[in-house]
């Protein structure tokens, strides 16, 4: 390292009236930016070191005002080029993870048990009317012979000696970035904090044993696909006495043979006839809820909707709503005619005064008619 006055608040790019959150926030960017664990620029590790660096100065209220008085000099020999503390280290953990090392980690009590997942199919109209279904599966409970302890008859889960109940071990160790505490899981109780000296023999003292559970499920009406029901504590049950993970009931429905549900609204594709379209009929459509006639009027055009309000799918959180069934229209234009039905369309078209192309042959479709007039 040179004995060149370097610019700390350069280092980090900031001016040198910026505020602590300004200087803090420069940090943090450039941290992630050139942490050598991230950045593959062979000058990571120096411009990392000096950004820390840097930040030690600009941080500290005293020794940016040594600094910004007297430079480097004033920070006395090798401050500027010192090490951070332990707190300081604070810092990088929060650019790095946005918290406190090790927060979110529960130590010293049993960890809870995994979720689990069930994957159950049911039909479209079990989806709609919602349904009860018995499941089984294989799950790691709570033992019987220890209720979970995992300690033998009258013994009871001690101390962890190796950790004092803590669940976690410091050790210090010195890097290039100066003294660094790592603190890990204590590995004899597994973070636990508590130690089976006596096992029990049916769970080897793990507090849990393998067994085949059934439960009844309750799947409300209008749960759709791709849906989950949760069912908290049914899970896994955590080593010795740890608390219960969840069951997340996976839901995929058939698909019904000719309604399309998107939430709470169901469609319906109804093909007609030009005649039918024309004239108006009556016309049988299905429901979630049997057969139902509907009229369609004179008149009636390719694309117009008949809406049926109520013949939906239940809404989930709002119990009683449901919504509505829409019936899409579709005009089907004949591609084969018998003799007399062309004879009746020709007639019909001479009445309005369309020109057609008249007795191509019989059954021909308007394919058969393109591919004609395309040789
Ligand atoms: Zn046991
Ligand atoms: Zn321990």
């Amino acid at each position: 390292m040179t004995t060149q006055q370097r610019d700390l608040y350069r280092i980090l790019g900031v001016e040198r009236d910026a505020s602590d959150v300004d200087i803090k926030r420069a940090f943090r960017k450039l941290a992630q930016q050139w942490h050598p664990d991230v950045s593959a620029e062979p000058e990571a590790d120096a411009r990392f070191k000096e950004i820390n660096e840097a930040y030690q100065v600009l941080s500290d209220p005293e020794r940016r005002r040594m600094y910004d008085t007297f430079g480097e000099a004033g920070l006395g020999a090798g401050a500027a080029g010192g090490f951070p503390g332990f707190g300081d280290f604070g810092d990088i953990f929060d650019a790095f993870f946005g918290g406190r090392a090790g927060a979110g980690v529960r130590r010293g009590r049993p960890a809870a048990g995994s979720d689990l997942r069930y994957d159950l199919r049911i039909t479209f109209e079990e989806a709609i009317r919602g349904t009860e279904k018995e499941i089984e599966f294989p799950v790691l409970d709570r033992c019987a012979t220890c209720g979970g302890s995992g300690a033998k008859a009258g013994g009871a889960a001690a101390t962890c000696p190796q950790c004092g109940g803590r669940g976690e071990v410091r050790t210090v160790r010195d890097t290039m970035l100066g003294q660094m505490i790592n603190v890990t899981t204590c590995p004899r109780c597994r973070g636990e904090g508590r130690v089976v000296e006596d096992p029990c023999e049916t769970c080897r003292g793990e507090g849990r044993t393998q067994r085949t559970k059934r439960l009844r499920v309750t799947i409300p009406a209008g749960i759709d696909d791709g849906h989950q029901v949760r069912l908290s504590g049914e899970g896994e049950v955590g080593p010795r006495g740890g608390p219960a993970g969840s069951l997340y009931v996976a839901v995929t429905v058939t698909p019904h043979r000719t309604l399309k549900r998107e939430g709470t609204e169901l469609y319906y594709e109804l093909g007609l006839s030009i005649a039918e379209a024309s004239l108006g009929t009556r016309v049988m459509v299905p429901t979630v809820d049997g057969e139902e006639e509907v009229e369609i009027k004179p008149g009636t055009q390719p694309g117009a909707t008949i809406r049926l309000r109520g013949k939906g799918a239940p809404h989930l959180r709002r119990p009683g709503a449901r919504g509505d069934l829409h019936v899409l229209v579709d005009v089907r234009i004949p591609t084969k005619l018998s003799a007399r039905q062309r004879e009746l369309l020709e007639e019909f078209a001479a009445d309005g005064g369309e020109t057609v192309v008249k007795g191509t042959g019989q059954g021909s479709g308007i394919i058969d008619r393109l591919k004609d007039a395309l040789g």
